[in-house]
């Protein structure tokens, strides 16, 4: 390894430096970290050399696209900044897409859409489509097409030595099987190659209704979506808006609850008539925002945040709305300092082939529990923490044990509940394979990044 070797042409930010802050910025504002130095990676070259950089001075490595789900933050190690690499291209005859690791969904949609092409994003486009794959992805048309990751065909990685290698189904497979959910610790993936989908509207929207008619409202709903063919996916979430302007006037200021769905087979007015079940059975909602939109501009069914915030969150996979489920969920959700506490649909194709290693392909779980509260100060902090702690224990005996993966953040991300993100055979393979391409543990700063200190699995 020459001196060479270790200089990135990307910025390279020391503490103290000009954009040494922003470098290491996460959206999230709670996930804090302090490497011990930034490359504001421009190309796969830059990232070898900082994974060079890490060794030569014994660290280990972070990496970070937009920040929305760093979960062991990158004290002391060498943080890659990838999101000044960027870059889409879709072939239309093998509707595959190659993206560069700084990508975001919002990079790709009407790249692909020129095309009648979709990827397989979630709720906000803002998001990161490396992070977002490697841990699993599943959004509006996941119950029709599988998880993300699922249809991951190849990557270009910089492995722990510090080598660029090819992965795909030839060249390192048991490497392809661990890029398709295992959570970004086997290596920074500088391209990502997946198939897209042709999809190019959807029905989809919100009911909104009072949040005093919650068990009815939870109760239709579990009856409502139970039937749905795999086309239409479905939510239904306690939601918290603020008193601002932008938002619109029914919702401004209060906590409602939204029944959230996207319909993608080529018959919309199949899935208007779906939603006009709903209607029918729950009356007029305090506001309808159902209607046709782009399969490439999802983002308003969620309307999640766009600006970076301080939030903590805690996810658990729910076995079914029982009665008794629904009565926990009333009492918690009723009066909750949360944002939203949803509740998304799983099965369909998220039970398929395509789910390769996330638990979400291999449970029992009919829905997926994500339970989010703003944390601006240390009081409000302490307050949604505390709550959180009381969901988790009421929420259980109607939960799985599992969780996933994409949805543990800072908090969260403790070795015992990624662990819980995957079947054990799923684990002692992820964990055999991070040993082989990762054995001195470089890619700590991930979400399996705490496993080997705290339960000494791999070393
Ligand atoms: C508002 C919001 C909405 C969301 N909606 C959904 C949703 O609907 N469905 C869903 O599944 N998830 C969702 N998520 C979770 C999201 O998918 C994860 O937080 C994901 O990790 C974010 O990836 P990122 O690259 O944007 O974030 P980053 O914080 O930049 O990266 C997160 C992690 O991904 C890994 N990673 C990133 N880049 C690379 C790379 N080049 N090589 C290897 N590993 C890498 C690293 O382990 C890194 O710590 C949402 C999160 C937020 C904040």
């Amino acid at each position: 390894m020459t001196q060479l070797d270790t200089r990135p042409r990307g910025a390279l930010l020391r503490p103290g430096d000009d954009g040494y802050d922003a470098g290491r910025a996460a959206w999230n504002r709670n996930a804090r970290q302090a490497p011990a130095a930034v490359v504001m990676a421009r190309d796969p070259a830059d990232v070898v050399a900082a994974v060079r950089l890490a060794r030569a001075e014994g660290r280990g490595v972070g990496v970070m696209a937009t920040g929305h789900g760093t979960s062991v933050p990158c004290d002391g190690g060498v943080l890659v900044n990838t999101s000044r690499m960027t870059g889409v291209r879709v072939d239309p005859r093998t509707r595959i897409a190659r993206v560069a690791a700084g990508t975001r969904w919002a990079d790709l949609a009407p790249v692909a859409a020129a095309h009648g092409l979709v990827g397989l994003p979630g709720s906000s486009s803002r998001v990161g489509i490396v992070g977002y794959t490697s841990g699993g992805g599943f959004g509006w048309l996941g119950r029709r097409y599988g998880l993300a990751s699922g249809w991951v065909t190849a990557a270009d990685v910089v492995t722990a030595d510090g080598d660029l290698v090819r992965v795909d189904a030839r060249r390192h497979p048991e490497l392809l099987w661990g890029l398709r959910g295992g959570g970004g610790a086997l290596g920074i993936v500088t391209t990502l190659e997946f198939a897209l989908h042709p999809v190019v509207r959807v029905h989809g929207g919100n009911l909104f209704y009072p949040v005093e008619r919650a068990r009815e409202v939870l109760a239709a709903y579990a009856a409502w979506a139970a039937p749905h063919p795999d086309e239409m996916a479905s939510a239904v979430a306690f939601r918290r808006f603020p008193p601002l302007p932008a938002v619109p006037a029914p919702l401004r200021g209060r906590l409602v609850m939204a029944v959230r769905g996207c319909w993608c087979g080529s018959d919309l007015a199949a899935g208007e008539r779906l939603v006009d079940e709903l209607r029918t059975a729950l009356g007029p909602p305090v506001l309808d925002t159902f209607g046709v939109l782009p399969a490439a501009h999802l983002d308003p069914i969620s309307s999640d945040p766009v600006d970076p915030l301080a939030a903590v969150g805690h996810c658990e996979l729910v076995r079914a709305l029982t009665p008794e489920a629904i009565d926990a969920l009333v009492e918690l959700g009723a009066d909750s300092p949360l944002v939203m506490l949803e509740l998304r649909r799983l099965g369909g194709a998220l039970l398929g082939p395509s789910a390769q290693l996330s638990p979400m392909g291999r449970t029992e779980a009919r829905y997926s529990l994500n339970a989010i509260g703003m944390t601006p100060t240390p009081e409000s902090g302490a307050a949604v923490r505390s709550f959180l702690a009381r969901l988790a224990a009421a929420v259980r005996p109607h939960a799985t044990g599992g969780t996933y993966l994409n949805f543990l953040d800072a908090d969260g991300a403790t070795p015992t509940r990624v662990r819980a993100a995957y079947t054990p055979a799923d684990w002692q393979r992820l964990v055999e394979l991070r040993r082989r391409w990762d054995p001195d543990d470089v890619f700590r700063f991930s979400r399996h990044g705490r496993q080997r200190a705290s339960v000494g699995t791999a070393r």
